[in-house]
């Protein structure tokens, strides 16, 4: 399939190693489809362990030369890579959108929002600072340096492309580590134009690679090479476990985004037009498959019907379509499992006494579209309270008080984001501060950023990714002690 793409060269089907546009050793192949049609898209090269090796071991030939460049010849090169991507945005959103499914106007977005941490990191990179310490003796002097970590290894999901990638990318490279990446096998393409970018944008061979695969044997070579100081990680909770296992025999610092399981509040005194407003940003993005949708929707006993009406009507107005033909506010879902989910979410709910309040099924559409959906009547026993739905499902809970709302948010193993909507600033304060979330969205539904930190606590995972925060992930403490002064 050609896509309509003004750069044809964006579009590659053979990994970047250290520099080189290669093949996999076994001259072997997997498929890429596009979701919306099921269409072949191209293929990608099976890599495994030997070629992840060669790209590692690149990476660390690479860096020496790269950690004693100036920040600022770093920022340049990092810079140049930004510039392209906006440049190139409209090409990336349409191979994003092709492979993954997300409606052009998100896909633009997501090319944006993922350019906004090259940028930011190329700056941060000048502002890596130490420390002099008053030390405990008088002939000695303490001195603390921040130092690159080395070489890192990233593996990335399909649900945001490129914005995964820069995220890692952006402050490793900064802080002047190479970097290794596995992106998702469902959205290599995204990963490969970034490269190609890279590439264009001057920076040297070795530091950005991207190997194609199977992900249990690049993975397990990532994880078991000692030269791989740091492993960064996006995906399920289930696989970042795993990974952290595989890091412990080489102590690798781990960075991991895994699932979550996001608590919307919709308390009496909020703005209800605003909660309907930010709970279709939150919930329905991406068509439900981002880690910080809201998963269970709470909302307070005296505006429950209204807040259903309301969220139905603007669920209503949502157009599902293919996101690369016309105006369409949700694409497909990923593939035919995460339908099967979204199906067993809503059988499991519904036989426990749940209502279907809007959608329900699948799409006319085929394929993997789905019909966005509003389940009321929800409760804490159903399917939809305990497990990330990761699909256009949006489950109404009841609740009476403050109290017992904090206790139900907080009843998870998760605890990426939590949202509520509420005008009374003495409220805000108490449930900003009692809910065990990492990111805490207030009376807004949206809440990436580059600027801000981004992770989660609990099985959510560890390190934060964005802002002055997300740098530290790349870096070691150095403490120097002079004597004989
Ligand atoms: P998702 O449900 O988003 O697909 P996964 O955790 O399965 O979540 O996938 C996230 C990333 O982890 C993908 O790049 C995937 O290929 C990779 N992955 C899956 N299994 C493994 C594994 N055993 N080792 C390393 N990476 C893996």
């Amino acid at each position: 399939v050609a896509l309509p793409i003004k750069d044809k060269d964006l579009f590659r089907q053979q990994c970047y190693i250290n520099g080189q546009w290669v093949d996999a050793d076994s001259g072997k192949t997997i498929d890429v489809t596009n979701p919306a049609t099921s269409e072949v898209l191209g293929t990608i090269p099976n890599m495994g362990a030997a070629e992840t090796r060669r790209a590692i071991e690149a990476a660390n030939a690479a860096w020496g030369a790269w950690r004693k460049k100036t920040a600022k010849e770093r920022s340049v090169v990092l810079r140049k890579w930004f510039n392209l991507m906006m440049e190139n945005q409209d090409d990336l959103a349409t191979i994003m959108t092709a492979e993954q499914g997300k409606p052009l106007a998100e896909a633009k977005g997501e090319v944006s929002y993922a350019a906004s941490f090259i940028e930011w990191f190329a700056e941060e990179g000048k502002r890596i600072y130490g420390d002099v310490i008053p030390a405990h003796q008088g002939d000695k002097r303490i001195v603390v340096t921040k130092e690159p970590i080395g070489v890192v290894a990233a593996i990335t999901p399909w649900n945001f492309p490129a914005a995964m990638i820069t995220r890692k990318a952006g402050p490793a490279l900064a802080a002047g580590c190479p970097i290794v990446l596995k992106p998702a096998t469902q959205t290599p393409y995204s990963a490969l134009a970034l490269a190609v970018l890279a590439e264009r944008a001057g920076l040297p061979a070795g530091l950005f690679s991207v190997v194609t695969g199977s992900a249990s044997a690049i993975g397990g070579e990532m994880t078991g090479n000692p030269i791989v100081r740091k492993l960064t990680f996006t995906g399920s909770t289930e696989i970042g476990k795993l990974l952290m296992q595989q890091s412990a025999a080489t102590v690798k610092k781990v960075s991991m985004e895994l699932g979550g399981n996001a608590p919307f509040i919709v308390f009496d005194d909020a703005d209800l037009d605003a909660a309907v407003e930010g709970a279709i940003m939150s919930k329905f993005r991406n068509t439900g498959q981002t880690c910080v949708c809201a998963n269970r929707i709470y909302v307070q006993d005296s505006v429950y019907e209204a807040f259903a009406e309301k969220l139905k009507a603007a669920v209503g107005k949502m157009k599902v379509g293919d996101g690369l033909k016309g105006e369409t506010q949700q694409g497909p879902l990923i593939d035919m499992k995460a339908v099967a989910k979204v199906e067993e979410h809503i059988a499991d709910a519904t036989g426990k006494g749940a209502k279907v309040a809007a959608g329900g099924k699948r799409h006319a559409l085929g394929g993997s579209f789905f019909e966005p959906t509003i389940l009321t009547g929800v409760t804490s026993d159903m399917a939809v309270a305990r497990e990330e739905t990761f699909g256009p499902v949006a489950p109404l809970f009841r609740f009476k008080t403050e109290e017992e709302v904090i206790k139900l948010a907080n009843d998870t193993e998760f605890g990426l984001a939590a949202y509520f909507y509420s005008r009374d600033l003495g409220r805000v304060w108490r449930v900003a501060e009692q809910v065990e979330y990492g990111i805490v969205g207030i009376n807004t539904g949206i809440i990436s950023t580059e600027v801000a930190p981004f992770g989660g606590v609990k099985e959510s995972g560890i390190g934060r990714e964005g802002s002055k925060y997300g740098i530290e992930d790349f870096l070691e403490v150095k403490y120097m002690c002079m004597g004989g002064i």
